[in-house]
Formats: C-alpha cells, structure tokens, sequence
C-alpha cells in the first residue's frame, strides 16, 4: 500500500439509492482511521433520530452564511430550499494525514469540488429501476408522500448527471454495490499519478 497524501471520494446519487447506506459499510469495512466520512452542515431541521455532530451539523440560516463568508466550506449548495455545505478545514486536515475522505453531497456541490480538486474520485450510486427507488424512498419512512414525489422528479433530471461521473455503481443487491464500491478505492490507490512517479524515481 502506498503511503502519501489521503484521496477524495465524492458519491452522489439520486435520494434512496442507498449512498448512506453504502458509504457506512465502506467505512467499516475499510476501517475509519483509513477512511473519514465528511460530516455536512446543514439549515434542514434534523429528521426523527439524527443527531447533531452525527448526520449533520445542524446550524440556521444565519450561522450557515456567515460560515460562507469566511470561507468555512469547500463547497456548499442549497438542495430542496435548504443549505449544505463541506466543512473545508474537516476535509483538508483528514487528507494531510493520509486518510481517505468521502464526501457524500449532491451533484452541485460534487460539480463545484471536481473545479476544486481534479485529483478526486467521482462516483455515482445509481437504482436498479424507478420502481426500486419510489419503494426504498416509501420504505424508509423519512418523507412525506409529497417529498417523495419531488425526490423522484428530481431524480430522473438528476440520472442524466451520471456522464460526469468516473464510476457508476448500480445499487441492487447490496453486497455487490459495495464490493463494487470498495474496488474502486483499491483500484484508485493504485492508479499511477505523480506521487507514485516520485516513489519510483527515488526509492529505485
Ligand atoms: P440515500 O442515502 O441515497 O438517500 P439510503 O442509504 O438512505 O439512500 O437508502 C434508502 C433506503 O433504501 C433505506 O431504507 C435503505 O435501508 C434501503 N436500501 C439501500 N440499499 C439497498 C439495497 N441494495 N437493497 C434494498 N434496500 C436498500
Ligand atoms: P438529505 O436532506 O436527504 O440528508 O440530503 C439531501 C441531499 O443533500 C442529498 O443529495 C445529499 O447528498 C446532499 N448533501 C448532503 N450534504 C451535502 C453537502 O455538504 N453539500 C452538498 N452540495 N450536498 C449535500
């Protein structure tokens, strides 16, 4: 295994194609002092269960935008009327240390870190059908029938994102989606970049 500077995962997908539930499993799986989850801020109230520091950092309005203003977040968006933005300080500080960073944001906030940061691994979890997603999203039982229905709107304008993603990873049977998932991190840390460049010119 290489040593080095940490890398940046950044998964997005439709609401309920499973990405929380993927990138929890990547994490254990992987081990969290190898692989760090970025914790969100968000304005949007928390939901039945979610803890503050937890899911989110829950802050309103105000505290969000002046986070803005000081250039507290490596990206932010608004997403169904409310704010979200990535701790920058969080993300950088995990990346010095080595460690792999996730951000799990929507296609916005991905599009504006790819301007950012080129070097990071865009991947995008995908329903095996429309029909699957509308019953994992009921199922869940976060949302109103009426959020429901924008989520899945939403979701056909969001399918048409994918070609600007490196890795797409069809979320049916769960197991598979995530060996899929944690290939592609091994197959990315052994992409020849310049750090692996460097490894060899001086260690040889
Ligand atoms: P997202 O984070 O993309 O909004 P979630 O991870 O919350 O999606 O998943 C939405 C719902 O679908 C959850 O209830 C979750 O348990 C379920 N789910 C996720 N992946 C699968 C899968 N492969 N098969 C069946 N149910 C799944
Ligand atoms: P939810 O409210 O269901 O938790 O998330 C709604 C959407 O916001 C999801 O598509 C999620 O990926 C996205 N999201 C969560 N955190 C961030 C973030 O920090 N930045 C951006 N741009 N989107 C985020």
């Amino acid at each position: 295994m290489r040593e080095g500077r940490g890398k940046l995962f950044v998964i997005s997908g439709p609401s309920g194609a499973g990405k929380g539930t993927i990138v929890k499993r990547v994490v254990a799986d992987r081990g969290a002092e190898r692989t760090a989850l970025s914790i969100s801020a968000t304005t949007r109230a928390p939901r039945t269960g979610e803890v503050d520091g937890e899911s989110y950092f829950f802050l309103t309005r105000e505290d969000f935008l002046r986070r803005v203003d000081e250039g507290g977040f490596l990206e932010h968006a608004e997403v169904y009327g409310n704010f979200y933005g990535t701790p920058r300080s969080y993300v950088e500080d995990r990346l010095d240390q080595g460690m792999d960073v996730i951000l799990e944001i929507d296609i916005q906030g991905a599009m504006n870190v790819k301007r950012s940061c080129p070097d990071g691994v865009f991947i995008f979890i995908v329903p095996p059908s429309m029909e699957v997603l509308r019953s994992r999203l009921t199922g869940r039982g976060t949302d109103a029938q009426d959020v429901v229905e924008l989520r899945l709107s939403k979701a056909r304008e969001e399918l048409t994102h994918v070609k600007d993603y490196d890795y797409c990873v069809v979320n049916g049977d769960l197991e598979e989606a995530v060996a899929e998932t944690e290939a592609i991190f091994t197959a990315e840390h052994a992409r020849v970049d310049e750090e692996v460049r460097k490894l060899i010119q001086e260690n040889y």
